[in-house]
Order: C-alpha cells, then sequence, then structure tokens
C-alpha cells in the first residue's frame, strides 16, 4: 500500500492524452502520478524499423496547425522533435475509376477540376451567398455540406476524406460533434467560405494561424519519440505495468481513489481517466452504471494499417505527394495511403520506397478479421492499380484495431459533456480521443481542474 496523502492528480494511461495532461499539470505544479497497464508508454503510438523501414502502427504526421501538440514538446524542450514534411506534402490525390486525379486545393483549381461538373462547381461556390441558417439538431456531416455546398462536393470530397482520416462515412458523422468548428462558422460568421475568408473564429488559434504558412510536420526520428520525450520529461511520475483494476469516486471532501492490480491503491483531488471508452466502462460500472453504459456504446472504427516497403525498381516511383483518398468511382477496398518516403526520405533505406494503407472503417467492419494472405492481395492489387504497376515488397507489416478512432456520431459530444458534468463531481475526469477530440493534436489540449484541492483539514482517509 502506498502513502495515503492525495496526490493532487492521478492519472491512468500513458497514451499521448494522459502524458500530455500530466504535463500541464506539472506545470501547475500539482503532484502526478500515471499509471500504465502496458510495459511501454504512447497506447497506440509505436514505431518500428524493419529492414531498414521505418514504419508507424497508427499517427504517421501532424497539421501545422497543431499548436497544443506543438506547445507540448516546448514544454518538454522537445519542439525540435517535429519537422516540415518535404514539398510533396502540398498535393493530394483522389484515386477515381481513371487513376489519381490531384485534389483541388484552391478555388481556381476548383474551378478548373475535372471532378466536378459546371453546375455542381457553381452550387459550391454559391456557399458564398447561402446565408446564416441553424444547423437543424442532430445534423449529420453529410447532410451539413450537402446542405452548404452541394450533394457533388459531400460526396466527391467529403466521403474519401472522412473514410480516409478517420474511418468513418460521413453519414455517420455528427456535423455538431465531428466538426464543430464548421458548424460554429455557420452560425457565427454567415457561411463557412465566408467564415473562413474573414479569419476563421477567432480565438488564439486563428491568431497564430494567421500569416504562417499551413504544413505537415513530420516526427522527425518517428511518432513514438514524441511520446518517449514527453514521459522521459515525466520521469518517475510515470509507472509502467500498473493496471488499474477499481476506482472510488471522490467528493467535495474526500479524495478519489485507484486500486490497482497488484495491490497498490493511490488517492487525489483529481482522477483522469485517459484510456479508450470500454476502458473507462470497466471501471466505472460500480459507482456509475449509467455512464458505463454510455461509454459501452461509443463505437470505434475497426482498421487494418499495412505498411508497404519497397526496393528501387521493386515497384512503380510514387507521384510526387501526401498520398491518396480513394474517391468516387474506385473499385478499390483500401481507404488510401500515405506515400511516408515522398515526405520524409529518411523513413526508407536509399532508393527505397515505404508508404501506408488502410482498411476497414465503418462501412467495411470484416477488413479486420481478414487473414494475413488475403490482406496481401487486396493491398498490393489495390496498389498496382492506383501506382500503375506491381509490387515486390522487401516489408509488408499488418497492424489489425479492432478500436481504432471513436466515431463523434451525432450527439456524441453532448453525451460526453453530460458525463464530464456528472463525474466532476467525483472528482473524476475523462479523457482519451472519444473525450476530447480524435487527433493527437485534440488529445494535447490542456484543461482545468474539475473541482479545487480537497479543504485543508477535511482529508479523509
Ligand atoms: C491507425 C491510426 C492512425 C492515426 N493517425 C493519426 C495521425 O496521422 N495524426 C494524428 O494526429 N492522429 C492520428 N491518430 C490518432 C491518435 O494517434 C490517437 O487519437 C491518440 O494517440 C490516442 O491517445 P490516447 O492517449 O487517448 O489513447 P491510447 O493511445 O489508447 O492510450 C491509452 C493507454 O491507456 C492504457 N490503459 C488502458 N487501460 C488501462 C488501465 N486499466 N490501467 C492502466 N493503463 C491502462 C493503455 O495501455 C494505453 O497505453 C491515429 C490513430 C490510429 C488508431
Amino acid at each position: 500500500m502506498r502513502d495515503t496523502t492525495p496526490l493532487d492528480r492521478v492519472i491512468v494511461g500513458a497514451g499521448m492524452s494522459g502524458l500530455a495532461h500530466a504535463v500541464h499539470a506539472r506545470g501547475r505544479g500539482d503532484r502526478v502520478a500515471v499509471l500504465e497497464a502496458s510495459d511501454a508508454v504512447g497506447g497506440v503510438i509505436a514505431t518500428q524499423t524493419t529492414h531498414g523501414y521505418r514504419h508507424e502502427r497508427a499517427a504517421t504526421s501532424i497539421p501545422s496547425s497543431a499548436y497544443d501538440l506543438r506547445d507540448l514538446l516546448a514544454a518538454v524542450d522537445a519542439q525540435d522533435l517535429l519537422v516540415p514534411a518535404s514539398e510533396a506534402a502540398k498535393a493530394q490525390f483522389l484515386l477515381t475509376a481513371s487513376g489519381l486525379v490531384p485534389v483541388p486545393r484552391s478555388p481556381p483549381a476548383l474551378l478548373r477540376t475535372r471532378l466536378l461538373s459546371t453546375r455542381a462547381k457553381l452550387r459550391a461556390l454559391g456557399e458564398l451567398v447561402r446565408g446564416r441558417r441553424q444547423a437543424p439538431e442532430g445534423e449529420t456531416l453529410h447532410a451539413f455540406v450537402t446542405r452548404r455546398f452541394g450533394r457533388a462536393i459531400a460526396d466527391t470530397f467529403l466521403r474519401p476524406f472522412t473514410n480516409g482520416i478517420y474511418g468513418a462515412a460521413p453519414e455517420r458523422l455528427g456535423a455538431a460533434d465531428a466538426f464543430p468548428r464548421l458548424v460554429a462558422l455557420e452560425r457565427r460568421r454567415g457561411g463557412v467560405l465566408r467564415g473562413m475568408m474573414s479569419g476563421g473564429l477567432g480565438g488564439s488559434a486563428s491568431a497564430r494561424a494567421k500569416g504562417s504558412k499551413r504544413q505537415v510536420l513530420m516526427p522527425r526520428d518517428g511518432t513514438a519519440s514524441l511520446t518517449a520525450a514527453v514521459a522521459a520529461s515525466l520521469g518517475s511520475a510515470v509507472h509502467l505495468g500498473t493496471h488499474v483494476a477499481r476506482v472510488e469516486p471522490g467528493d467535495v471532501e474526500r479524495p478519489a481513489r485507484v486500486h490497482t492490480q497488484d495491490g497498490q491503491s493511490f488517492a487525489a483531488h483529481e482522477l483522469s481517466l485517459a484510456i479508450r471508452a470500454p476502458a473507462q466502462a470497466a471501471l466505472l460500472t460500480e459507482a456509475y452504471p449509467h455512464l458505463a453504459d454510455m461509454l459501452r456504446a461509443v463505437d470505434y472504427v475497426p482498421m487494418v494499417v499495412v505498411a508497404v516497403g519497397y526496393a528501387s525498381g521493386a515497384g512503380p516511383a510514387l507521384p510526387h505527394g501526401f498520398g491518396f483518398l480513394r474517391g468516387p468511382g474506385s473499385t478499390a477496398r483500401i481507404l488510401g495511403a500515405t506515400f511516408n518516403s515522398c515526405l520524409n526520405p529518411a523513413v526508407a533505406p536509399a532508393g527505397g520506397t515505404l508508404l501506408t494503407t488502410y482498411i476497414g472503417g465503418s462501412e467495411d467492419r470484416a477488413a479486420v478479421a481478414l487473414d494475413d494472405d488475403a490482406l496481401r492481395a487486396i493491398v498490393l492489387d489495390d496498389l498496382a492499380q492506383a501506382l500503375g504497376g506491381p509490387i515486390e515488397p522487401t516489408l509488408f507489416d499488418i497492424t489489425r484495431w479492432t478500436h481504432a478512432i471513436p466515431m463523434f456520431v451525432p450527439g456524441h459530444r453532448g453525451r460526453m459533456a453530460a458525463a464530464a458534468a456528472e463525474l466532476a463531481a467525483g472528482r473524476i475526469r475523462l479523457l482519451g480521443s472519444h473525450a476530447t477530440g480524435v487527433s493527437l493534436n485534440d488529445c494535447c489540449r490542456p484543461a482545468a481542474p474539475v473541482q479545487g484541492p480537497l479543504p485543508t483539514g477535511l482529508v479523509r482517509r
């Protein structure tokens, strides 16, 4: 058993969410402990080097607008670990029935693209004069974009984007849940394009983005180097191999507590659960059965991540770009690919090519159960079609995630907010990508304590 003097904060989980939260709390002078069940920090983030190819099992790239992540790295003196991707990152492709087509990146390019009819282009530009509307309650992202820009934009660009980035069809996502800023632009600025042209929603992120070039950033030494650097700054506050088995809520005069599988117990003014929703549900079943049911129902998309590496001459040269997303008319099963060695040649041996493909998501839940041979056949066939030639890979690495990315379905944020309000009284906070947002940057956003410290003299054991 440990000392029963409460810590300021006990954090369960040493993925990016838990580690970032611990650094912020430390920065305020809090005494913290981070309890991690496995024997490594990073959670889903893992970088591996195989046959000279440095590949990722989850996050690979970060937009330069990821200011919360960048601030976190600066706070632990690790800002040099993020470097700009090559110029190739500026081009993105859609895989269509007639091969790879560049995604238009500006209004003039949108007017020139052959991906849309003239009528669809005019309908999209009409968003500028569509004016302020109140998004209906529970509107899906697909319905929102169709209402503002027309169906062709929703099907041609939005669907590949949400499938490729979030693994979910836009009909399944709530507009205000998955992209609250878009909905706020309509409400507060009278339209999405109008709002973007007038500098977004204001606030410190918009101010910082103004005048700075939008870029893609890459972890110089692999994404796991980011979580390793953040964890290193926390030193002995991170306890590996410490599986939390039970939690006890606190109240205004009593700390919350956690009990670990190996019989330790920790008391804290605040308990932060930086673990996925089903794991939170397991810990909260006893004290909050209704919240546990809600968390159990949070739907995560499954995803298979396949890293493919090949030597010079063993496959086609990649087009200069970030990668491609499966677009309209394509018969491919893969959702898209990232051209890692275009973005950062250091991830492959000299002359080699590394790319990462994704299969699964909300509309292809069976993919995660495919065996290695089936996945190999699908990936190599689809890539041969997309890139215009067969590949003989040196590296073919498969990672199956049954719970890859939480789906922000209509009403998700409201349910999470109600849970947060109820749990705050018990000195418990929910973190993790389903609570804060799915990107690494979302996981790093600072948050104020849920309750003040316990009044001196009132601490009951
Ligand atoms: C395939 C994939 C690709 C992605 N690509 C990108 C990208 O390119 N860019 C980007 O910004 N984001 C990307 N993301 C999202 C981002 O990587 C995740 O949102 C983020 O890493 C989640 O971190 P987390 O700390 O919330 O959760 P996790 O990483 O799941 O960490 C939770 C931790 O809690 C521990 N734990 C669980 N239960 C217990 C317990 N009872 N006791 C103690 N410890 C426990 C686990 O062992 C784990 O270490 C991607 C995600 C996936 C899956």
